[in-house]
């Protein structure tokens, strides 16, 4: 069939959106295919989603579907940020993708400010990707029966399910919740440099064989449970952790606070306190820090992290004290920090380029360590915009410049 007479197939629903493939090997031709029609059906012109650099051939089928297009988000750029970590050493620039006007600028100012200070200090307390199964059993003690056993087991679990459908997948251990009949297993699993959520599921379905196997009475019911917790606000992930538990540190002396934030320690710890800590407190909030969702928002758009889990990326302490000294301490907590430079969005060129502009881009040597650096970094770039919004607040400069920057 011509292109012309394949558009008016689509456009009139005579051939399916995800059918188009089936007319032409050409996934760019494809996602053509699919834009002509909907422009036609809808009357609108998609000019600027039809074009870009990336291979639509590349992408449908593994991180797309019914491809149309692209959406273009601008991306500014923050930095040098000087990290002293474990993985990360060095000063970064960090990628940031936002239509946000006055982001960038503010992590910039945080940034620049840190690294004046001698730079960030970060930790990585947790690491480990879960994901929680549901088995229905015929009560409760059978529930804890298949626990214990699958707490005893975790390494015949690992050689028989997990080593089968991966090479970095490792099983670690397991937090058992029962509610009623209901046995809910968090398996914890080291996955490399992955986010690892196709891993950790491929290999939870492989150990439900398992157990089922082992315990014909109990019946394997659903892949998550919901208490992984996966892409939503909980507690859960607040306390247990997922993915990366990072800490960011830094100690600022007075007078860098005073020049180059134009405040002082004693305001930027009274606001921490009065906003983040008892505000959130009376808001019922899991995020006691001022926009950790804005740096993750931006990081993980540009680097290809999967963007349902800046839900959790939120989630988070931040802390501002005055040292003895009269210095300011601040750090970032991050209980839940899902993110990888292997895998899902992060093999498309565009936020492959990104990664490699912070050193992160593919697997590390050894495996793990790339997406523990790049971990670090964002930690880093998290505390540079915390630091700058509470000096913004505390010296009543947010308002001026959101009207300078973001209108
Ligand atoms: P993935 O691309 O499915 O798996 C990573 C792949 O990279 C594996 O094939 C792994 O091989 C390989 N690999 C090569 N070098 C590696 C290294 N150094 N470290 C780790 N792996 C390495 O990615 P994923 O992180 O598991 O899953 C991410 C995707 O899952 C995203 O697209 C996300 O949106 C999606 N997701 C899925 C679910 C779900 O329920 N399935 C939920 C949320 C999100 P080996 O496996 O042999 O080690």
């Amino acid at each position: 069939m011509e292109f012309e007479e394949l558009v008016e197939k689509v456009a009139k629903g005579e051939i399916k959106l995800h059918q188009v493939e089936m007319y032409t090997e050409d996934k760019k031709l494809a996602t053509e295919i699919r834009r002509r029609a909907l422009e036609r059906k809808l009357g609108v012109k998609l000019e600027n989603i039809g074009h870009y650099s990336i291979d639509p051939n590349q992408l449908i089928g593994r991180n797309i579907e019914n491809m149309i297009g692209v959406v273009q988000i601008p991306m500014g750029v923050a930095g040098p940020l000087k990290i002293n970590g474990e993985y990360a050493k060095g000063e970064f620039y960090i990628p940031l993708a936002t239509t946000e006007g006055a982001l960038v600028a503010s992590v910039n100012r945080g940034c620049s400010t840190l690294t004046e200070a001698g730079g960030v200090k970060t930790t990585i307390v947790d690491d480990k990707m879960t994901r929680a199964p549901l088995l229905k059993c015929p009560d409760a003690r059978r529930a804890r029966e298949v626990a214990e056993w699958v707490k005893n087991n975790l390494d015949y679990l690992q050689e028989k399910a997990v080593s089968r459908v991966t090479r970095h997948g490792k099983l670690m251990g397991v937090k058992p919740f029962i509610v009623g009949n209901n046995l809910y297993l968090r398996f914890e699993f080291e996955t490399g440099d992955a986010m690892g959520m196709n891993m950790v599921t491929i290999s939870s379905e492989e150990i439900m064989k398992a157990i089922e196997e082992h315990f014909p009475d109990v019946k394997y019911l659903a892949l998550s449970g919901n208490l992984c917790v996966d892409k939503k606000p909980n507690a859960t992930n607040f306390i247990l952790g997922r993915g990366k538990t990072v800490i960011a540190e830094a100690v600022i002396p007075r007078e860098i606070v005073e020049k180059k934030l134009k405040t002082t320690p004693e305001l930027i710890a009274e606001v921490n306190y009065r906003k983040n800590l008892v505000g959130s407190a009376q808001a019922g909030s899991y995020g006691f820090n001022a926009h950790f969702g804005n740096i993750i928002g931006a990081i993980f758009l540009a680097t290809g992290q999967d963007e349902a889990q800046i839900t959790e990326g939120s989630h988070g302490i931040t802390l501002a004290e005055v040292t003895p000294e009269g210095d300011l301490y601040v750090s970032i907590t991050m209980p839940s920090l899902e993110i990888g430079t292997v895998g899902g969005g992060t093999r498309v060129p565009t936020q492959r380029e990104a990664l490699s502009i912070m050193g992160v881009a593919g697997g590390g040597d050894p495996p793990g360590s790339n997406a523990k650096k790049f971990a670090e970094i964002v930690a880093g770039a998290v505390l540079a915009g915390e630091l700058s919004l509470l000096a913004a607040i505390a010296a009543k400069h947010l308002a001026k410049a959101h009207k300078e920057l973001g209108r």
